[in-house]
This record gives C-alpha cells, sequence and structure tokens, in this order.
C-alpha cells in the first residue's frame, strides 16, 4: 500500500537544535527534528511523500519561512507555506506559494496568536479557494498552550459554512482531546480530518474507529505529527481498523494524492 504523511515537520538545521529543546520537557522527539531525520523514518515505513507544515509566527517572517519551504518542496517531501493574519501583503504572500507549487497552507491559531474564524481572515480565506490553496490547521488541545484554544471544532464547520469550496482540513481528527464536539460538528461533513497523533495518549482506539467509521472516508487522510509522534505507531492505529482496503487506500494515500495533485 502507498503510504503519504500528511501531517510532518522539520526544521531548518540552524534552528533544530533550539526547537526540539523547546519541547523537550513536554514530548520526545521520534527523530533528529532534520529533512534526513524525517526520510530515514519515511524509508522504514514505506512512506513515500511526507507533507511539511511550517508556520509563520510573525508578520516580519513570512518571507523567509515561505522562501525555505519553496526551496525544501522537491522529491519526497511536499512543503506546504504559511500565512499571518496580519500579513498586509497577504495576497501577494499566497501567489508565491501556489506559485511555488505548493498545494495549501498551514495555520496554528496558537502559536500565531489569533482566533481561526476571525473576520480577518476572511480576505486570506477567500484567496485560497481563489488559488486552489488548501488549508491545514491545528485544532484543540497543544500541549504548549492552556485553554480556551483557539481553533474548535464549530470554527471549523463554520468557516467551511462561510467558504463552501475551502478545501478544510482539520488537523488532529479536527479537535485534539475535544471529541465530543468532533462528533457534534464535524463528523459527516465535507471537511478533512487528518489522524496526526490519534495515539492512546490523544484517544482511546475505540472512540477513534467509531469516529472515523462514521466520517466519508474520502475526507481521512493518514498523517502523524512527526516528529513528535513516531510515523509506524499511526499506521499500524489505521491496519486495525475494521474498515475495508479500499477505505485503507483513501485514508493513505489517494485522498491526500488529490489534495497534493500527484499523479
Ligand atoms: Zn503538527
Amino acid at each position: 500500500m502507498k503510504i503519504i504523511d500528511f501531517h510532518a515537520h522539520y526544521y531548518p538545521d540552524k534552528i533544530v537544535e533550539r526547537a526540539l529543546k523547546a519541547a523537550i520537557d513536554f514530548i520526545t522527539p521520534q527523530t533528529d527534528g532534520t529533512r534526513k531525520g524525517l526520510i530515514k523514518s519515511m524509508q522504514q515505513n514505506n512512506i513515500i511523500y511526507s507533507v511539511g507544515l511550517p508556520i509563520v509566527t510573525a508578520v516580519e517572517n513570512t518571507l523567509s519561512v515561505n522562501a525555505w519551504a519553496a526551496a525544501e518542496n522537491h522529491d519526497e517531501i511536499c512543503m506546504l507555506g504559511s500565512v499571518h493574519i496580519n500579513d498586509p501583503n497577504y495576497d501577494k504572500t499566497l501567489e508565491f506559494i501556489q506559485k511555488n507549487n505548493m498545494r495549501g497552507i498551514k495555520l496554528h491559531p496558537e502559536y500565531q496568536n489569533f482566533v481561526f474564524n476571525d473576520p480577518k481572515m476572511d480576505r486570506i480565506f477567500a484567496k485560497c479557494v481563489e488559488l486552489d490553496l488548501f488549508v491545514i490547521v491545528h485544532s484543540g488541545f497543544d500541549i504548549m498552550f492552556k485553554p480556551p484554544y483557539k481553533c474548535t471544532p464549530a470554527m471549523l464547520k463554520n468557516v467551511k459554512k462561510r467558504f463552501p469550496s475551502l478545501k478544510l482540513i482539520g488537523a488532529h481528527l479536527g479537535g485534539m482531546r475535544d471529541y465530543e464536539n468532533v462528533e457534534k460538528e464535524l463528523i459527516g461533513q465535507p471537511i478533512y480530518l487528518d489522524l496526526s497523533f490519534m495515539t492512546e495518549e490523544n484517544i482511546e482506539f475505540t472512540l477513534l474507529e467509531k469516529l472515523i467509521k462514521r466520517h466519508d472516508p474520502d475526507y481521512l487522510l493518514f498523517g502523524t505529527d512527526s516528529p513528535w509522534c513516531d510515523q509506524k505507531r499511526v499506521i499500524d492505529l489505521v491496519n486495525q481498523f475494521d474498515i475495508s482496503a479500499s477505505d485503507k487506500e483513501k485514508i493513505f494515500y489517494s485522498n491526500a494524492a488529490k489534495l497534493l495533485k500527484i499523479q
């Protein structure tokens, strides 16, 4: 079975040590945090592509983050771009991302300090629709932040309702550790949910399996959150789901390939 990891991270060599150290009190990285380290893990697990998710945490870093992402967008890594809510040149930023064959953007409202359905985001969502860029957003609990969280399942649903043609992906099943609201707001909606970090410390297997069986299999994506979660652990989970081989193929590969425009 071909596999694409739709949710992975690695860091520029210059900052990798700092990035891993900042998190080490909370969580143990499963790779060395570099591109090489991610590719090594991919090879061990027969993953043919990983989607790299950078974030622009301050407007002044917009150019450097997206230029780095563009340079890294080749071979087995499909990089995304990122945009900041206060970017005065958000349209140019998104055009740069699209021109460099990045297929979408990553948003992380906690690190970027905004509320996901803030009306100021509407111009960005509208431009993403125009350029056919998808949006993947962190939703729910994050070990580095305290509630109330700045993206919730209800906010994802609200944005999709207002931008029906926006391709929207909720990371961590659309709401890390907020599964009652995931069930109420998102299951059955035409919103992609990624499975990153859906391991036993974050969700019970029986609940996870119940939720994914009730969601449209065309809207589920295998992802891991590597290096913060071992890629193999999430592969093993998907393999355990009591679903058809063709649904597994959609989750592991073809839903992601469509979004990434991989032939
Ligand atoms: Zn992540």
